[in-house]
């Protein structure tokens, strides 16, 4: 566990309102009831799974505690300081822009791009911002959303990085010319990809060749996923953020050791480790790596080359990439 907690990490795959822990919520002003019932429903003690739709009630929970610049400001702040106090090293948060009565989605992505630029200031994390599209949304909003994004992108280049596709996976539908379009305009793509059974779309996805995928649960043939897109997969090998704890508790995945990261390791494909909804799972990134360890016999020195592995995989400069890797060799050669 304490091996966990002071290796130096890497996350790529962290929902800003799904990453709230409960001290923040209850400061920005979350009322009694709705803590009682997010601590209910994110209490694994006693509730070891939960619906979609539930996870979804509690992304309610955090997004009414951010509606205004303040707070969302506040927010941001909290989760990289979380990340950073467990030794993340580096961090890409991704947040969904909205408009509320007091922010438009300009504003709540400058809000955020301000947080991370001012944690310089106190945290040694390097962050970067991956901006999400909601599948939910209507064609038209996406397209709208997307404009706003890649205005900002043009601000702030060094900060905003990449555009995910994410949200309820039953709901809406990847548009393939609105991520062509973002890719032209030189943003990384990541996209969450079967998370419910949905070869038709994983295909197209896949298809795509995004720079990273999301889950990939129902991709494997031995967990449901078509052979031929399984093929297709393996011609591409696209890096998968792989987010246990999640996968567990949203009830997709039976245990730990039944993961789809256990053929990944097997097969030499490229994969992170990650935390998903770090608040709404109950999970830190220290866990998961230990989980990771845990169930399938990982060594000291295996972590330490997924670790590195991973750098590989995010969305920093390659300057930057380089930095990480030195400070990882540092730790190795310090502790390994
Ligand atoms: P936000 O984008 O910062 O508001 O973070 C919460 C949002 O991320 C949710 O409302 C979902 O749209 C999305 N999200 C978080 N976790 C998941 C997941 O496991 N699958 C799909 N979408 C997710």
């Amino acid at each position: 566990k304490e091996f966990c907690q002071k290796f130096p990490k890497i996350e790529l795959h962290a929902h800003l309102n799904g990453s709230l822990n409960e001290d923040i919520l209850r400061q920005l002003g979350c009322s009694d009831t709705s803590i009682e019932k997010y601590q209910k429903l994110t209490n694994i003690l006693n509730k070891t799974t939960r619906t979609l739709e539930e996870c979804f009630d509690l992304f309610k929970v955090a997004h009414n505690a951010t509606k205004t610049q303040e707070n969302l400001y506040l927010a941001a702040q909290s989760v990289i300081r979380d990340f950073d106090k467990e030794n993340t090293i580096y961090l890409e948060l991704r947040t969904t822009p909205r408009s509320e009565e007091d922010m438009s989605k300009e504003e709540y992505i400058e809000t955020v791009v301000r947080a991370i630029k001012d944690c310089k200031n106190v945290c040694s994390i390097l962050v970067k911002l991956i901006l999400s599209i909601d599948r939910s949304q209507d064609a038209q909003t996406a397209r709208e959303s997307l404009d706003v994004i890649l205005k900002m992108k043009e601000k702030h280049p060094e900060i905003i990085k990449g555009l995910d596709l994410s949200g309820n996976p039953s709901v809406g539908n990847f548009d393939v010319n609105l991520f062509e379009k973002a890719r032209r305009s030189g943003l990384k793509i990541s996209i969450h990809c079967a998370e419910v059974k949905n070869d038709e779309e994983v295909k197209k996805i896949l298809e795509f060749v995004p720079d990273r995928l999301g889950h990939c649960v129902f991709l494997h043939p031995k967990h449901n996923g078509s052979a031929e897109n399984w093929n297709i997969y393996l011609e591409k090998k696209i890096p998968i953020e792989c987010c246990l704890t999640s996968n567990i508790t949203c009830g997709i995945i039976e245990k730990y050791e039944a993961h789809h990261i256990g053929e990944l390791i097997e097969s030499k494909l490229p994969f992170s480790i990650c935390t998903d909804d770090k608040g709404v799972f109950r999970t830190t990134l220290s866990n998961e790596y230990e989980q990771v360890m845990k169930h399938f016999d990982v060594s000291p020195k295996r972590l330490y080359q997924f670790v590195c592995e991973t750098v590989k995989q995010c969305f920093a400069s390659d300057d930057e990439k380089r930095l990480l890797l030195v400070q990882l060799q540092d730790y190795y050669q310090r502790v390994l």
